[in-house]
């Protein structure tokens, strides 16, 4: 009999208990507005950042209205102008480039590696172009960041990181977001913590928080924050920095307070899945597991695998083989983006140039979300299906 699955790769868990009481709490008072609370209660926004800046050992935390929008700010934070150029990843998602192209600047793409990681010669090959890299930790994989710091050191780089995946995720015990000048964290629902949209960015530099906070639209309200430095920082940026709304509110920073105390235990749940399907896909001919470094500590929360140099006829084919027994895939090769799957290519707005080692990778790049609503014995059913239906096509050609 053929195994089909019947889940769906878009369905995240429910909100806990906890937080929907906390969220009618919220509605019950009338106060949403993050800057709307009650003598004495610093409010549901104020300790969420509190408690983020302490989970991530951050000194500083500002909670915002979505990922991209963290992106956006923390560029404008450290200074970006229009016209300046910025690196970025060849292999992110669209808000990324994005995140550059709204402040005016131009991102400068750098290439990937087999390992799905920012390839570092690449990096270093181009450090004089830019002073900031926007370093997108795509589908939560880890470059070498001590090379990497190092080569932006070297040049003067300042580092901004996107850590939509790789929110709980290490490099030798070191939390992500924290190596660089500013981490920037997504909540929305298909990332680690869900409140629809939502986002964090995090710092230790009290100059580049002030700015934050006033971009983030906090009018000069900014001494009810509890986890940005104090009113002297602000007293340099208070009449420079523009209001660029994008506050978040009390509502989803409820929702998000109980889901930051499970953070650790959800991202060893999603481990358990993504070292499921690894182990049921290792082997498959034709098909290449991307190997993690010992030094990594990843949240496996969708899961990569590459059909290196394949026909695109090929790869569809083992797609849509794929997609007739319930599994989804993604694949970044193709002609045309379709859902999140665009390529640096695809960005016209910010032209580059070809770049053929990293085509060779992208064109290879199939993947697979894994919510926690699957079980481990549907992550071992899914990967057998991947394991019959990729190994027939690699037998036919
Ligand atoms: C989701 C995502 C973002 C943006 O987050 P939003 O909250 O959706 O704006 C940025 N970078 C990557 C890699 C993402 O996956």
């Amino acid at each position: 009999m053929t195994e089909i699955f019947a889940g769906s790769f878009t369905q995240q868990e429910p909100i806990p208990d906890e937080a929907i009481e906390a969220a009618l709490r919220v509605m019950r008072s009338g106060r949403l507005h993050r800057y709307n609370v009650a003598e004495g209660d610093p409010g549901e926004v104020a300790l969420l950042e509190q408690e983020f800046a302490a989970a991530m050992g951050a000194k500083y935390c500002l909670a915002v209205a979505s990922g991209g929008y963290a992106l956006a700010c923390a560029l404008r934070a450290v200074g970006v102008r229009p016209g300046d150029k910025v690196l970025t990843n060849a292999f992110t998602l669209a808000p990324v480039p994005g995140a550059i192209a709204s402040v005016g600047a131009v991102p400068v793409f750098v290439g990937v590696t087999e390992g799905l990681v920012i390839d570092l010669d690449d990096l270093a090959a181009k450090a004089d172009e830019a002073d900031v890299l926007m370093l997108s930790h795509m589908r939560g994989h880890l470059a070498d960041m001590d090379r990497l710091m190092a080569i932006c050191d070297t040049a003067g780089i300042r580092v901004i990181e996107d850590c939509a995946h790789t929110m709980g995720a290490r490099w030798r015990g070191r939390l992500s977001g924290t190596d660089g000048v500013i981490g920037c964290y997504s909540t929305q629902t298909y990332k680690h913590l869900n409140s629809g949209e939502g986002g964090f960015l995090i710092t230790d530099d009290s100059g580049v928080m002030a700015r934050a906070v006033m971009l983030s639209g906090s009018y000069m309200l900014y001494d009810r924050h509890l986890a940005a430095p104090d009113a002297q920082a602000f007293e340099a940026v208070r009449y420079d920095t523009p209001n660029i709304s994008g506050r978040m509110d009390h509502l989803r920073a409820a929702i998000l307070r109980p889901q930051l105390r499970r953070l650790a235990e959800q991202c060893d749940r999603w481990n358990a899945r993504y070292r499921a399907v690894e182990e049921g896909l290792r082997g498959t001919p034709g098909l290449s597991v991307v190997e993690r470094p010992a030094e990594e500590y990843f949240v496996g929360s969708s899961i990569q695998f590459l059909l290196l140099d394949w026909a695109g006829e090929r790869v569809q084919e083992a797609i849509r083989r794929c997609a007739a027994r319930g599994v989804e895939l993604k694949w970044f090769g193709g002609a045309e983006p379709q859902g999140f799957t665009s390529r640096y290519d695809s960005w016209r707005y910010a032209p580059s140039e070809p770049m053929p080692a990293t085509d060779r990778v992208l064109r290879g790049i199939v993947d697979m979300r894994l919510p926690l609503t699957f079980s481990i014995e549907d992550c071992r059913l899914i990967a057998r299906i991947i394991r019959a239906e990729v190994g027939a096509v690699w037998q036919a050609g």
